[in-house]
């Protein structure tokens, strides 16, 4: 914060906040919001109903429950000061971020992944080890998918049953779940509807939940009888592309040439235009974070960075397909948290 001359942080909603504290704040309209002035004390200004939820930590931050009569950002702005500089949590909502610029006029703010996405990114020995063990609880999951019924059924109640077994196998929570069959697969967040799912059909699963407060987020792909014509060849080039990408990471690696490495597969055997989207996300209490696998992001991977590896290929009217893995950049190399068989699962 010295560095980059910001005199003081102020985060909210989002996963900046339990990062730092480890108390997440209730996506609510009351104000809960961390200020975190340079060189001075924390304060955590939280809603009088809400203090009983978090565990104090004397050393770490002052609590200051605010009663409802009380207006909250004038507390904020009172606690920060006039400071020139203030960094706000990315994901804060905007009535909340108003209300400050106009109790603080003379302050400029910015983003606080300025300054804490580069901590969170490269992950700590016991962040990796929570994200292994979701990892390894979302492969179970596609371990019993691949002997699940998939024909007759629809896609919604499929998602509904992938959400039970993510908490029966040891998520706290079950986060989302795609099921994507026959022609909707080329949608690549499909949303899982009414459609009944019938032999012949190629079908998308990707889903993950959340244990520990670290994320899982797997694809895997499974045919209901003969998959359709030109699902081989493409799923082929699919499974050659995520083996590149992988292959490709190790600390120093610019992010996109991780993205180059899966592109240029799919680009050279001619299906460049239906690889729609970039190769992953970064993953840890949020699904989605930095590190970005995309081109364009030229930052060296760092060991200890945690992201997806999910290529896809989408014929629209036809199928989509993707595997997705969540991988961790070691000392020298790359090294896969998801196990289970990344070919398509023959299925009923
Ligand atoms: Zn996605
Ligand atoms: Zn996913
Ligand atoms: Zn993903």
């Amino acid at each position: 914060m010295a560095a980059r001359g910001i005199e003081v942080l102020l985060l909210s909603v989002g996963a900046d906040l339990p990062y730092l504290t480890g108390y997440e704040a209730m996506p609510l309209e009351r104000l809960t919001m961390l200020v975190l002035p340079t060189g001075g004390d924390a304060t955590l200004v939280v809603p009088r109903l809400e203090a009983p939820r978090v565990e104090e930590q004397g050393d770490a931050f002052a609590l200051r429950p605010w009663e409802e009569t009380e207006d909250p950002v004038a507390i904020v702005a009172g606690l920060a000061g006039a400071p020139r500089r203030a960094a706000i949590g990315d994901t804060t909502w905007s009535a909340f971020l108003v209300g400050l610029q106009a109790a603080m006029p003379g302050t400029t703010f910015s983003l606080a992944s300025e300054i804490t996405r580069r901590l969170r990114a490269r992950k700590e020995a016991a962040e990796v080890e929570w994200l292994r063990r979701a990892g390894a609880a979302a492969d179970r999951v596609a371990a019993r998918l691949a002997a699940t019924r998939f024909s007759g059924r629809r896609e919604r109640d499929v998602a509904r049953e992938i959400g039970d077994m993510l908490v029966e196998e040891g998520h706290d929570t079950a986060a989302f779940a795609i099921v994507a069959s026959g022609p909707n697969g080329a949608s690549p967040h499909h949303e899982p509807g009414e459609r009944v799912i019938e032999s012949g059909d190629a079908i998308v699963a990707d889903f993950g939940g959340r244990l520990g407060g670290y994320h899982s987020d797997t694809t895997r792909n499974f045919c209901v009888g003969e998959p359709p014509d030109g699902y081989r060849e493409a799923f082929a080039v699919l499974q050659r592309a995520q083996d590149a990408a992988v292959a490709a990471i190790g600390p120093g690696i610019a992010a996109e040439d991780v993205d180059r490495a899966a592109r240029s597969v799919i680009t050279d055997a001619g299906y460049g235009e239906f690889f729609v989207h970039r190769t992953g996300h970064g993953i840890g209490l949020d699904v989605h974070e930095h590190p970005y696998i995309v081109s364009g992001n030229t930052a060296p991977l760092e060991p200890g960075n945690t992201f997806s590896v999910e290529p896809g290929i989408y014929l629209p009217g036809a199928f989509g397909m993707r595997i997705e893995d969540i991988v961790v950049v070691t000392d020298d190399g790359g090294e896969r948290l998801n196990h289970s068989r990344r070919d398509p699962a023959p299925v009923e």
